[in-house]
């Protein structure tokens, strides 16, 4: 993703200490994306996490992808999630916004991508999708969907699921050339399909169409006849009287002009 801000923190492993890239952990902040960058920039905190997502969607980015981050206070998870911070979680400030949660889908799907993950779930420590709550030796019992204005992270799932199932039809062509049209109730193959659909069907439908358009309830196809032999004349017949009344009024209007001209001469 092009618009992640590159912010940096000291808290981090180098690498993942034999560890791969297996889940994705969610966090709330409990508070502002500018204290998190802060807390993330003391080496004291000994806190991070890769990623943190601001009411605005602003993403800013702490530790790369290829180091495991101080973030779900369990080794094991630490070198092998990608952590996600949410600004929100405070009864009575910092909220979970709903650009803070498309931001967070777009880059969920976008890690899914990256690594391979077909769609993401959440199922305790079995999904690829894990709340830093449920990790053993974390102390942080409501992160993140049980504090106040906590974030929804089904919303977050599911709608980076339908980012990936969007991605599916990056070849539309294929979807195209393979769409089963059946006359008849028969499936044709593929290719013949859209070609027999063009050439024959569609012609057959504008004719159709056109036939049984019902002009005044009249009988179908006479419909067509009987608006261009009869309707569009009379239609002409009154546009063209309507000229030539306005045509009288105008040389009216000039005369009276012309003579009062004269009279003032
Ligand atoms: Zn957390």
């Amino acid at each position: 993703m092009s618009d992640i801000i590159w912010k940096g923190s000291p808290n981090h492993y180098v690498g993942r200490n034999g560890y791969g890239v297996t889940h994705i952990t969610l966090h709330i902040m409990v508070g502002y994306l500018a204290g998190t960058d802060a807390t993330f920039a003391n080496q004291s905190s000994r806190a991070s996490a890769h990623y943190g997502v601001g009411a605005t969607g602003e993403i800013h980015q702490y530790v790369s992808e290829l180091d495991g981050s101080y973030s779900d206070a369990n080794y094991a998870s630490n070198n092998s999630t990608i952590s996600i911070e949410h600004e929100g979680g405070m009864a009575d400030g910092a909220v979970c916004t709903q650009e803070c949660i498309d931001a967070s889908a777009r880059l969920c799907a976008d890690i899914a991508r990256r690594y391979g993950w077909k769609k993401l779930w959440h199922d305790g420590l079995k999904g690829n999708v894990w709340l830093h709550r449920e990790i053993p030796g974390t102390d942080h019992l409501s992160c993140p969907d049980l504090a106040p204005n906590g974030l929804p992270y089904r919303q977050i799932i599911d709608q980076a699921n339908r980012i990936l199932e969007g991605g599916t039809m990056s070849n539309a062509g294929d979807e195209v050339w393979n769409w089963a049209y059946k006359p008849n109730g028969k499936n044709a193959t593929p290719g013949g399909n859209m070609y027999n659909l063009l050439t024959y069907e569609l012609p057959q439908r504008i004719r159709d169409s056109i036939m049984q358009y019902s002009y005044k309830g009249s009988a179908p196809g006479g419909n067509v006849y009987n608006t261009i032999c009869f309707e569009i004349p009379g239609m002409l017949k009154q546009l063209t009287k309507t000229i030539e009344t306005q045509q009288k009024q105008i040389s009216e209007l000039s005369e009276k002009i012309s003579k009062l001209e004269e009279a003032t001469k």
